[in-house]
């Protein structure tokens, strides 16, 4: 074998700016560090009540069933379609971005009928298109993003969920790209799922879907589960269509096991739950209010420095979200060289983009750990130099200065 396997790992130190993932904040990776209990160990169940109780608050609920999918954030999504929609269920999909694409993808392998109501690419779907389409298709589910990076735009939520029940729909909510960055108020909203993952905001690693489910989603989801003496019988129909297609993603058996029956489901992924545990105490402790506003704060220091560039920001400016910006990368400039000397030279990720805006756009992102002054000022700082390198005439330190003044002026207003 080649002498590098043996090797320890030892990453380089790069500075994660792009849409996720984003640096962990050193706390959470040491909770990781922590030794392994067996899954009913009762210090293991009473972790395992306090994610949940830590989670309520993140997620604007205050739902009982709040609790984790073992897997990264499209675990939890693929987790709350499959338990909630029957094959040959209506589901309409508010769509406004690659996110939107991806509910269609998991909801066709279900075997739903697909409705859609959509956006382009840099804009939000209205109320009242939503509404138009509640009456024309009268869904079961409506399904949506919270925050698509694919676009950097914010769906708006208000009212959403009032909007699906008024018309007998359950609804389902991705926030994976807003959790802990922007506010989250599935109560208020009266949404009845919403799943997020760690990647993002609530700055740890991938590999973990927080999930909060209203009664009602929970009851819908139990009422298909058809268990006889612990059996579980195909030919008990009781017109919510076939059980739940998958086991490991049957969030009836999970819910079980995040209950006090605590029966036996999958083993618990013991040091993602310390993960995920450390990352909603740091989110509480800083304050959601206090976080949202550090999340506000970054964006419109990016936009500013990036104005300041002479670089357009991509997208309905009154939807974007706050913690993913969308950069137009100027004609004649090659965008992924420019990623490339930013990666090689500052050590510095960025993103890039896909589908329609595939070479179109950069997309920084500044979330959790890294929505800090010092990393956006560094950021900028080195996209100023990269882009002079590349051919672009960007005025010199201007963009530093942009944005310190938009941090400063948005956190001390
Ligand atoms: C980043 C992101 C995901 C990521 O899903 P993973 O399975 O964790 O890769 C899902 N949804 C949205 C809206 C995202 O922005």
């Amino acid at each position: 074998m080649a002498p590098e396997v043996f090797a320890e790992i030892d990453p380089p130190q790069r500075l994660l700016m792009g849409p996720g993932p984003v640096n962990a904040h050193p706390r959470v990776l040491r909770a990781m560090s922590a030794d392994l209990l067996g899954q009913f160990d009762p210090e293991m169940t009473a972790y395992m009540n306090e994610v949940m109780a830590l989670y309520r608050p993140i997620f604007g609920t205050q739902n009982q069933q709040t609790f984790l999918v073992d897997g990264t954030a499209r675990a939890g999504i693929e987790a709350a379609l499959v338990s909630l929609v029957a094959p040959g269920q209506t589901v309409l999909v508010v769509d406004f971005g690659r996110f939107g694409l991806l509910l269609g993808e998991i909801l066709a392998r279900i075997g739903a009928r697909i409705e859609t109501v959509s956006a382009p690419w840099g804009q939000v779907v209205e109320l009242d298109a939503i509404e138009d389409a509640l009456k024309r298709v009268r869904p079961s589910l409506v399904a949506t993003i919270h925050g698509d990076t694919s676009t950097t735009m914010a769906q708006p939520l208000e009212g959403f969920g009032a909007l699906c029940r008024k018309y007998g729909a359950l609804s389902y909510v991705d926030a994976t790209a807003t959790i802990g960055g922007m506010e989250l108020a599935a109560d208020r909203w009266a949404v009845d799922v919403v799943s997020g993952g760690l990647q993002k905001c609530l700055g740890g690693p991938s590999g973990s879907a927080p999930i909060t489910l209203s009664e009602a989603a929970a009851e819908r989801i139990f009422a298909r589960r058809h268990v006889e003496r612990g059996i579980v019988r195909d030919d008990l129909d009781d017109g919510e269509g076939p059980r739940i297609g998958s086991n490991y993603f049957d969030l009836a058996m999970v819910m079980d096991y995040w209950s006090d029956k605590r029966l036996n489901h999958h083993t618990e992924a013991t040091t993602m739950l310390y993960g995920a545990r450390e990352c909603a105490r740091i989110v509480l402790q800083e304050g959601l209010e206090n976080r949202c506003a550090r999340h506000r704060a970054a964006g419109r220091a990016v936009t500013a420095g990036a104005r300041a560039l002479g670089l357009e920001v991509f997208g309905d400016h009154r939807h974007r979200m706050s913690n993913v910006t969308g950069l137009v990368i100027p004609a004649g400039v090659d965008g992924e060289a420019v990623r490339r000397r930013m990666r090689e030279d500052f050590q510095i990720e960025i993103g890039s983009a896909f589908g329609p805006l595939q070479g179109r756009l950069w997309r920084i992102g500044a979330m959790g750990y890294n929505a800090a002054k010092h990393k956006v000022l560094i950021t900028l700082g080195a996209l100023e130099t990269v882009l002079r390198a590349e051919g672009f005439a960007a005025p010199a330190g201007v963009a530093v200065e942009a944005a310190l003044a938009a941090w400063n002026a948005e956190l001390s207003a």
